[in-house]
Parts: structure tokens; sequence; C-alpha cells
């Protein structure tokens, strides 16, 4: 159908331009998921940059499929191997640091997705904020560590924050911001992980194979472990407590298995309103791409009949002490949130990495807190000191615990 057609059919949308789009941790999982649903609609979208961790064989192949302005490796070493590899693309330009990747979250585009895995995506996520661009951000740890100074930003810069985390797209979704007084409490729900079932005891043996292995979503490592932990759901607690300016004890957790419920809002007259859907990130991402329009995803639709039955459970507070760790950072307020989860990345890692066991998880989260300080969170470079301390009480800890 050209053009001219579209625009005279009755109902049809007028033609815009292409919606520039920047993809930060293009080659991991929300990344790649979003350049798929870009590939369906080609005409709407114009990816201009695309940014990665180390990946250089997927990164120069994403590249020669969407011819980006620039193309960013985050690991310097990578530098060369990355400019051979998109060497006959000449309108490509190649960068390599933490530098070019907030670089590539300053250039002109209409769209950034901010899905670098970490406190690493930080600096870029901040960058894209005080550009005033319609910012999908599916790096939870950015609102959870920087979340005051990050809502401060998008308020200040006109930015259209849009939340790529299937929870917090289904609570955005449903969400009567117009009207917010109505709200009693938001419900996240949680798949309950891997373990959902499991004893203490079996949990202190679980290999990282086992948590990885996430019964309903399909994630990177790091948020499978993340999920077995429940610190994942935590994560979430405090990310929605910014994002939607509510206060914790307003959010509650709520174990449902067969993730059908992404999340709700309770209002006050006693109305609860959900959002349902396969547990497909390309829907969440898809909402976000085309935001506020809607796109069709190759995501399978409900099929309620086929599924049968919900199921809901309290968490086990008990089994899973990341909740209370969580509430509690919250409470602390400051740079707390950001030493839970800087002590939680290096715990996650040497887990991932066979140094210490499952359940040393929560000890090392659990001693960085109270190791502490706190101090107000002023500003990012407050952040970053309070980030490294963290991370390096945390490491010291693991050496302590690590296995012989
Ligand atoms: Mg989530």
């Amino acid at each position: 159908m050209t053009n001219s057609s579209a625009a005279s059919m009755p109902g049809a949308q007028s033609e815009a331009p292409p919606r520039r789009v920047a993809i930060l941790g293009s080659t991991g999982s929300v990344g790649t998921q979003t350049i798929e649903l870009i590939a369906r609609e080609p005409d709407k979208y114009q990816v201009v940059a695309l940014a990665a961790r180390q990946n250089v064989k997927l990164l120069a192949e994403q590249a020669h499929a969407l011819n980006p302005e620039l193309v960013v490796v985050a690991d310097e070493s990578k530098y060369l191997e990355m400019k051979d590899a998109v060497a006959d693309l000449p309108g490509v330009k190649v960068a390599a640091g933490a530098v070019a990747v907030v670089e590539a979250a300053e250039m002109n585009s209409d769209w950034v997705m901010a899905a670098i895995v970490g406190a690493a995506g930080l600096p870029s996520t901040i960058a894209a904020a005080k550009r005033g661009a319609k910012l999908a951000f599916a790096n939870k740890e950015t609102l959870v560590c920087a979340g005051p100074l990050m809502m401060d930003l998008v308020a200040k810069h006109g930015c259209k924050l849009l939340p790529v985390d299937s929870e917090h797209n289904a609570i955005y979704q449903v969400f009567d911001e117009e009207h917010r007084e109505g709200i009693a409490r938001l419900i996240i729900t949680a798949s309950g992980g891997p373990f959902r079932t499991w004893s203490r005891e079996h949990m202190e043996k679980a290999t990282p194979e086992q948590a990885g292995k996430h019964p309903v979503w399909n994630m990177g490592a790091k948020i499978c472990i993340d999920s077995a932990t429940l610190m994942n759901k935590t994560l979430e607690v405090i990310e929605a407590a910014y994002l939607f300016q509510m206060p914790s004890e307003l959010i509650d957790v709520l174990v449902h298995p067969q993730s059908v419920i992404h999340s709700m809002v309770e209002y006050k007259d006693g109305s609860t309103l959900a959002q349902l859907g396969s547990p497909d990130m390309r829907i969440p991402i898809g909402y976000c791409l085309a935001w506020p329009d809607r796109m069709t995803t190759p995501a399978p639709k409900l099929d309620l009949v086929k599924i049968g039955q919900l199921t809901f459970e309290e968490p086990d507070p008990v089994r899973f002490p990341a909740l209370r760790l969580g509430r509690e950072a919250l409470k602390l307020s400051g740079t707390a949130p950001a030493l839970m989860n800087a002590a939680n990345e290096v715990a996650v890692q040497a887990f991932l990495d066979g140094r210490i066991g499952f359940l040393d998880i929560e000890k090392i989260i659990e001693a960085t807190l109270g190791q502490g300080p706190v101090v107000a969170l002023t500003d990012l470079d407050v952040l970053m000191d309070a980030d490294a301390a963290a991370r390096a009480y945390a490491g010291e800890h693991v050496a302590k615990l690590a296995k012989k």
C-alpha cells in the first residue's frame, strides 16, 4: 500500500516520520526482543544507535540489519574487533567505553530503550532522561538506586518514562494518574520463581543452573537468580514506590505462579483493575515501543480456557527474606537501596561463578546494608561513591564466605 492510498482510506492514520530509536543493551534479552518487534514494522522505526556490553558478533549482525548511525561496545578492549566487524558499513560510527554509551543516549533520538542490566545502566538512563526523551526503561536498578534523583529529572525535563518491567507496565496501564487519590494500593504479582516450593535446606544446596531455570519467563541470567531469591520482587517494590510515588506499605506482593495477571491497582471503592497477558516480554516492550499507539506483537494471545485456573499465595517471608530487606532499605531511604542493589549484584555474580552458596546471597546483602553508611542522596556522585563502597564491602564478604 502506498502512502497516498493509506492517507485516503477512511480512518487511516496519517503517516508519521519513523520514530528515531536508540537501543542501549541491544544484545540482551530485552534488546533483542525490541529489535525483533522493530523488524516487524520497519517503516515506523529508524534505529539510530545500538549499544551493548561486549557481544561484538551479535552487535555487528544487528548493525548490518539496522544500519544505525552509531554503534557502541561498552567494553573498551573490544573496540578494534567491533570496528573490524562493521568495516563494510561506512555510515556507521563505532565507539567504545562507558562514556560512549552515554553518548548513544544523548543522540537526538525520539525514543530510548534503556536495557543495560544493573547499576552500569545508570549514567546512560539519566542522560536520556535529561534530554526529555521518551524513555522505555527495563533497567530497574536506575530507579532502585537513584529513584528520587531520577524522578526529579523526569519532571524537570519533561521525560516520558515508560516502564518495560512487566509488573510496572501492567500497573502503568491501569493506574489512573489523574485521579490518584482514588487509589488504595498496588498489588505486584510474583511467579514465585524456581524455588517457590523449596525448603531452606534444599535452597542451601541450590546450583546456579537450578536457580537459573525460571519456570515461566524467558530472561537474562542475573534476573533469573533475582527471581529465585525474590530479590527481583524486592527491587520491583522499590521501583514501584518511586515510579508511582506510593509508600511501601501500600504496595503488596502476591505470588501468582501462572504469571497471567501481571499486576493490579486496587481502588478505594473496591474495584481492582488488572492487566493480563501471556508471560511474554514482547507485550510490555511493544506497548512502550508503540506508545501511545498499540502494535501487533507475535506474543501468543491469552487462552484463559486452556489455562483454566489462576492461583494466588502469600509470599513466605521466612524462606525469602529478600522482601523484608527491600522494605528496610526503602525505609532507610537515601543511599540504602543503592547499597542493597550493589551488594546483590556482587553476590549474584559470585553465586553464578560458583564461589558462594545460594543462601549466602542474602547474608551478603544484609551485612552490606548493616555496614552502611546510609547518607542522603543529594547527587549522582554520592550515589556512585555509595555504590563503589558497597561493592568493595560485599566483595570482602564474598571472599570470607567463598568455598575453599
Ligand atoms: Mg518484572
